[in-house]
């Protein structure tokens, strides 16, 4: 019997699910409950004894002990694997154990600092103005365990000394990023001093690192110090408070995106449990794909003084691109400049923003007109283009049709004038948004080449990772979408086919110091140089397993990308074919739609 089989025959279907959720009989040796994987108010999730297997009559969900853990805690097949298995103790393959146990190892290391912080937060006479500040801020106790929140206190090696002290060495310090090796001498000390600590969680919960908070006023250290990248902590892949908010953004479909940890905190003591924060609105491939798990609808709620702004917009595009449906909160004047402000001032206020936000179109519509005089022949222009370059590019022709319409009304122009205006527009001005400062930012290019160079930068980092890319996943030279990147992997998959296994010697992917193939012309020399050692940094220390997933996030992201490109074009196509009436073009871009779903 196989792994996954062997679980399945020690842990009854029911008593797993039972974990998670009340059930109640439903006949012979069936059972049922509200389903977790969407809204309802009576039951119609049933899990089946004698077939071992669950389903749900409302959403059409449904498999086993794997899919269903799977999915509501939002893992990998492979770490529900190792969760059942440690569960009834069937044993797994060993699958590069060392890296593991490492990592596991950093989270203890993680978890006896949590420890020393609370302790230190509930206990030292030098810790009262971090409880004050907490407790100026309204978090309370229970909260603050549900962060575990603490305190690094003032001192230069007491976190050090005392993990030391537990067995922990000096060198497991630097790699969970809690010490920093000290200039004199052989010692370490404390990153965070004098901060009030906030844990970082991965989507499971297990701590990987940490954000402090200064108290002090000093105007020379940075008001937040966060851990480095470390085996485990990688920035770009995280969502703060996102362990705790996955359930709730399941049930609500709906994820909301904060700028502050303490958005996060406050919202969840005030029971608004579907809150995450991303270190600014820009969310990484990353920070997507963990949300894709739970959901596709994300409201934002900007930083108050940032909204308008062309740059966080900006940050929304990759999510745009990545086919989430994106709404905007927006505060009431009177409630403060974050979340965080409105919610102390009153829950409803804060809840009641969300329950209102509006579409991102709407959005960008009330941008346009704010602060502008739509009399003005001037502003009037400036409107026009900037509404009118999102309208063009909305699929729908009667939500278009809606907002043209709308727009006419309001600026006291004629339909036809602004239809001619958007004809004007040409090229991939999708994204760009004209700022009141008049700088013309186009965006998805940018957004795209850093993706593009991330991804193939993790192809070129490992050979296996290459060959999994152009054989598993069969990665043509055309889905790239940079020029220079189509061009460098034509050169590359023809230098090294894919069924040629390589000497190591003259293999460019082994040994430490990645080099390029010989017979590469300077220019496509310099682009792989640039991406191996972007992969370096990227990648250092990731684990095959992690490096394989990443990849395979990377190019699912990659093929979405293309089809929504090729589906803008062909949109734009049909729009010019059905205004000149040509429906030969008409039938032949409506087939080619088809194809493309
Ligand atoms: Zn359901």
């Amino acid at each position: 019997m196989d792994a996954p089989e062997e679980i399945k025959s020690r842990l009854d279907i029911a008593d797993l699910i039972g974990e998670y959720l009340p059930l109640k009989p439903a006949g012979a040796g069936a059972f049922k409950a509200l389903c977790p994987f969407h809204q309802e108010k009576t039951p119609s999730f049933y899990v089946s004894r004698p077939r071992q297997s669950w389903h749900c009559f409302g959403c059409d969900q449904g498999g086993d002990h794997f899919s269903f853990v799977e999915k509501i805690e939002g893992m990998e097949f492979r770490e529900v694997l190792e969760l059942l298995a440690q569960k009834t103790g069937v044993e797994l393959p060993k699958f590069d154990q060392q890296k593991a146990s490492a990592r596991k190892r950093l989270q203890e290391v993680n978890d006896l600092a949590v420890r020393f912080f609370r302790s230190a937060l509930a206990q030292l006479p030098q810790a009262e103005h971090a409880r004050q500040y907490l407790k100026k801020r309204g978090v309370d106790d229970l909260t603050a365990d549900l962060f575990k929140l603490g305190y690094a206190p003032n001192e230069w090696t007491m976190l050090s000394d005392a993990l030391i002290k537990n067995g922990v060495t000096a060198d497991e310090l630097m790699q969970a990023g809690l010490s920093i090796k000290s200039d004199r001498g052989q010692g370490v000390y404390d990153r965070f001093r004098d901060r009030v600590m906030f844990p970082i969680a991965d989507v499971h919960g297990n701590i990987v690192g940490f954000t402090g908070r200064i108290l002090s006023e000093d105007k020379q250290q940075a008001k937040y110090v966060n851990t480095p990248e470390t085996a485990i902590y990688h920035k770009s892949a995280l969502l703060y408070g996102l362990d705790k908010a996955k359930g709730e953004i399941r049930r609500q479909n709906l994820a909301v995106i904060v700028e502050g940890n303490m958005d996060v905190v406050s919202s969840h003591q005030f029971n608004v449990n579907h809150v995450v924060a991303a270190s600014g609105t820009a969310l990484t491939i990353e920070q997507l794909a963990l949300l894709k798990r739970f959901t596709s609808n994300l409201a934002i709620a900007f930083d108050q003084d940032a909204a308008g702004n062309a740059a966080t917009l900006r940050g929304l595009d990759l999510a745009r691109q990545q086919d989430f449906s994106i709404s905007i909160i927006t505060l009431p004047p009177e409630a403060g400049k974050d979340p965080d402000e409105a919610v102390r001032k009153d829950p409803e206020i804060w809840k009641d923003a969300i329950k209102h936000a509006i579409s991102i179109m709407e959005w960008i519509y009330r941008q346009a007109f704010r602060n502008r005089h739509a009399e003005k022949p001037e502003d009037k222009k400036i409107i026009a283009r900037e509404v009118l370059t999102e309208i063009r590019h909305i699929a729908d022709p009667v939500e278009r049709d809606h907002w043209l319409k709308k727009l006419a009304v309001d600026l006291g122009a004629s339909e036809e004038a602004l239809r001619e205006v958007m004809g004007k527009q040409k090229g991939d001005t999708r994204y760009e948004i004209r700022n009141k400062n008049t700088k013309t930012e186009p965006l998805p290019r940018d957004h795209q080449r850093e993706f593009e160079q991330r991804l193939f930068a993790l192809m070129l980092y490992r050979l296996e990772i290459w060959r999994t890319g152009t054989q598993e996943l069969v990665v043509t030279s055309d889905e790239w979408g940079e020029a220079e990147h189509t061009a460098l992997y034509t050169v590359l998959l023809g230098r090294y086919p894919v069924e040629e296994s390589l000497p190591a010697t003259a293999d460019p992917f082994s040994g430490s110091a990645i080099r390029p193939p010989a017979g590469l012309t300077p220019d496509e020399t310099k682009i792989f140089n640039v991406l191996a050692l972007l992969g370096e940094q990227t990648f250092q220390d990731w684990a095959i397993d992690k490096l394989r997933h990443e990849l395979t996030v990377g190019v699912a992201a990659m093929r979405r990308l293309r089809t929504t490109q090729e589906r803008t074009r062909l949109e734009d196509e049909m729009r010019q074919a059905e205004r000149v009436g040509d429906t030969a073009r008409i039938d032949e871009l409506t087939q080619q739609f088809k194809n493309l779903l």
